[in-house]
């Protein structure tokens, strides 16, 4: 039933990729002359290594994959662009998404001009039972899952997710960002049996660095090869490369600190339940809490003016404002912000 081919933009397809001048020559030399770089300095001087074998290899490592299976991006974010201008041709395909979910999808296709068929998730944020499903969902280029979801925190149970992807014609796009605050495996492991499955990670939650901007696409090789077709040559710098290697040469630390953040989530979380202000929690498998509150946009602005910012989702979630858990000090600063609100407008209670 998958066929990449008929999947790709003709333009795509017949692409010839630009060649820098490291990719027309990979070995080890003594001279370089060839790439127009300056021809000292503290290796900086030096462009990439455009074909990121290093970085790729030691991803693959940490997630059990092979790096012919692995795209790197700028962000997620660059991956998710790139997934909509190989497949969709403009004013003429369409993408699926589930929403409320992340606004990077219908922002990446409203600039390729792609149409986006969004259908709500059910009362609970779960995927609504695949019969009831509209049949554009099953015939998109690109279908956009997000678990744990962003901005509802909860996962996707993992059978509806796969049944949906055995019934789309398109690439299924798992975005995995918070995938490594829950104990459930990543889809990619289902690569073997689900061939059009593309799942996104990322090194900005769980890893710590957002700043460096590094994403990663996990996809059968072909994919992967359609992406690296058309990617910028150096998309990945070699200052995000060296970080990200410390971190991957580190990661039994990062484990302990989202066991922390896990912690304070589920303190943060009884904390709250415990004020007048709130309405309703949802459980959340990732780094955050969706909250509905009986004043959202009160509350919003009353911490705001306490200098504490969270994100007012109550345009896509009546009433919910997204807290990201923070530090103990800060977890502890909105609480009490928020009783001193609570205090003022509901003096009795
Ligand atoms: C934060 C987040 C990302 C991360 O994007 P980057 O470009 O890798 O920083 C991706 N998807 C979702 C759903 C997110 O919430």
């Amino acid at each position: 039933m998958f066929d990449l081919q008929s999947l790709i933009r003709p333009n795509i397809r017949s692409l010839k990729a630009y060649r820098s001048a490291r990719d027309e020559f990979s070995g080890k030399a003594e001279v370089y002359l060839d790439a127009n770089e300056k021809p000292t300095g503290d290796g900086l001087h030096r462009y990439p290594d455009s074909a990121q074998i290093e970085l790729k290899t030691a991803i693959a490592q940490s997630r059990a994959c092979s790096p012919e299976s692995l795209f790197l991006g700028n962000g997620s974010d660059e991956v998710i662009d790139l997934l909509m201008r190989a497949f969709c041709n403009p004013g003429k395909d369409h993408i699926a998404c589930f929403t409320p979910t992340y606004g990077m999808y219908r922002v990446s296709a409203d600039i390729q001009d792609a149409h986006v068929v969004e259908v709500p998730l059910d009362a609970s944020f779960h995927l609504p039972p695949l019969m009831q499903l509209p049949p554009e969902v099953f015939s998109a280029k690109l279908v956009f899952l997000c678990s744990p979801n962003n901005p509802t925190g909860n996962l996707l149970q993992r059978e509806a997710l796969l049944n949906l992807a055995k019934q789309c014609k398109g690439l299924v796009v798992i975005d995995e960002a918070y995938i490594d605050f829950t104990m459930e495996s990543s889809l990619s492991w289902e690569l073997k049996q689900y061939p059009n499955l593309v799942i996104l990670q990322t090194f900005s939650k769980a890893w710590g660095l957002a700043g460096i901007r590094l994403g990663l696409g996990i996809a059968r090789p072909e994919v992967i090869q359609i992406l690296d077709s058309i990617r910028p040559p150096y998309n990945i710098n070699s200052l995000t490369a060296e970080r990200a290697k410390e971190a991957l040469a580190n990661q039994a630390e990062i484990l302990i600190e989202v066991q922390d953040i896990i912690r304070e989530r589920d303190r943060l979380s009884e904390a709250l339940q415990s004020s007048g202000l709130v309405k309703q929690i949802w459980p959340s498998d990732a780094n955050f809490l969706l909250v509905e509150f009986e004043e959202a946009d009160a509350v919003f602005q009353a911490l705001l003016a306490q200098q504490i910012v969270v994100r007012n989702r109550s345009g896509q979630v009546p009433g919910a404002l997204r807290i990201t858990v923070g530090t103990a000090a800060e977890n502890d600063a909105l609480i009490s912000a928020l009783k001193v609100f609570e205090q003022t407008f509901y003096p009795s209670s």
